[in-house]
């Protein structure tokens, strides 16, 4: 259902008329209907006696720069241009939980597109490039201040044949040298971990974050914390340096640690094991690169980790293979 507000501002676009006469017009309707229907249920009936269609007002599509956090009965499009591998986790009651990003454009900015266990499955349908309208979802704040789509039981999501001109540039390999924004990935070594905290705590409501001391969060009061796991690191390729960020899974898979292990124990000490087990290792990494805000300079955010090793067996195999053939 449509609040009033939206009903009220279709209407005034629509019927020409200002607020307050509409305003009027509704109040009439619900003294004519002795006070049976609620104000929306009465701005529907006006609408209908102005000869407004106010169901149609749903199709409204937004531009995902325009889409707020906490909005309701969403629709937009965008073009894939990430999906990420499938990750499992333990849940809090001993299931196995599974999780997959699509991530989206419209070419006015971008939107994740979290997919939780069986929704996992829509993942499977879809491909980089193709174009997916959504219909009724809603929008919340990521902790890194993008915006998550919230699919629920009425959500549609459905590929579209209408092209959206976003560039999809499909993880390209790039040298370090060359590093520019956009999707790619990058064959390089970790030389170096930040000394950043690899434990930070979010509010499970609105994604925020808090301090794990007072566990407050400004949104939602007295919370839960969740804790999350991040690893700012170093990697080289032999023609330059840069910044690599690993969060949750990607920090989890490149480090074989899990924020367990590291929430209890010292942060000297929680670098230090990180250090160990990934200083000198090598992977493909793909990610994005983007201009960190607080030092302008590139860094790639890695959504996806491939070991080096398997690749190049898989490489020889290939190679091996053709040589046969
Ligand atoms: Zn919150």
């Amino acid at each position: 259902m449509l609040s009033i507000e939206e009903i009220l501002s279709e209407l005034e676009t629509k019927s020409g008329k200002s607020k307050k006469d509409l305003q009027k017009l509704i109040k009439k309707k619900q003294d004519e209907l002795s006070g049976l229907v609620s104000e929306e249920g009465a701005a529907h009936l006006v609408a209908r006696d102005l000869g407004i269609d106010l169901l149609k007002s749903n199709e409204k599509f937004y531009s995902i720069k325009d889409i707020k956090p906490e909005m309701k009965r969403v629709n937009l499009k965008g073009k894939i241009v990430s999906i990420t591998p499938l990750r499992t986790f333990a849940k809090k009651d001993g299931s196995e939980g599974s999780v997959r990003n699509i991530i989206i454009s419209d070419g006015t900015g971008e939107a994740k597109i979290p997919l939780w266990d069986k929704q996992t499955d829509i993942a499977d349908q879809v491909s980089i490039g193709e174009v997916l309208e959504l219909k009724n979802v809603a929008s919340k704040q990521s902790a890194f201040g993008n915006i998550d789509i919230v699919l629920y039981r009425t959500s549609s999501i459905k590929k579209i044949e209408e092209d959206i001109p976003v560039q999809v540039k499909k993880t390209t390999e790039i040298k370090i040298k060359d590093a520019t924004e956009g999707y790619f990935q990058i064959k390089a070594m970790i030389v170096d971990v930040f000394n950043t905290p690899p434990v930070f705590y979010t509010c499970p409501k609105c994604k925020s974050k808090v301090d794990k001391d007072i566990s407050v969060c400004q949104n939602d009061g007295k919370i839960e914390p969740e804790t999350n796991m991040i690893i700012t690191a170093v990697i080289d390729d032999g023609t330059g340096t840069m910044r690599a960020v690993f969060f949750r899974d990607a920090a989890k898979e490149v480090s074989d640690l899990d924020v367990k292990t590291l929430k209890d124990i010292t942060h000297e000490e929680a670098i230090k094991l990180i250090k160990e087990n990934i200083l000198g290792k090598e992977f493909l990494f793909k990610g994005k690169i983007q201009k960190n805000k607080i030092f302008e300079n590139l860094e790639l955010v890695v959504n996806q980790i491939e070991d080096i090793d398997v690749l190049e067996q898989s490489e020889k195999i290939i190679e091996e293979l053709s040589k046969d053939g």
